[in-house]
């Protein structure tokens, strides 16, 4: 980085020729950055097309949130929407565990 006073370029945390604080060229890098929220778009397709098609596209449409409300610093958001994300994506594995169950139990019983 360089110098907004002078132009000299910085290597530490000053200014070699006026001796500016290089915080100062910076000044967003002291704000803490949250953690990226992990959206689990991935798993909320795949228990989409594997397992409850309804149940799944509510879980894609709520992983899809996460990005966007993380893209505007909603991190408290994008992070309520993966879980119910995650939920959604269990709730349809588990759904199509029990229609696939009483598939089963329906052929079983002729
Ligand atoms: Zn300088």
């Amino acid at each position: 980085m360089f110098c907004t006073n002078c132009g000299a370029q910085i290597q530490g945390q000053f200014c070699p020729l006026c001796g500016t604080p290089a915080g100062n060229l910076a000044p967003n890098a002291d704000t803490p950055v949250p953690p990226p929220v992990a959206s689990p778009l991935f798993w909320s397709i795949l228990c989409t097309i594997c397992f409850c098609f309804p149940v799944g596209i509510v879980s894609i449409v709520y992983a899809a949130k996460v990005n966007s409300l993380a893209a505007v610093g909603a991190y408290q958001q994008a992070k309520e929407a993966a879980d119910k994300a995650k939920m959604w994506a269990w709730l349809a594995f588990g759904v199509s565990m029990i229609i696939n169950l009483l598939y089963i139990a329906i052929n079983v019983m002729g």
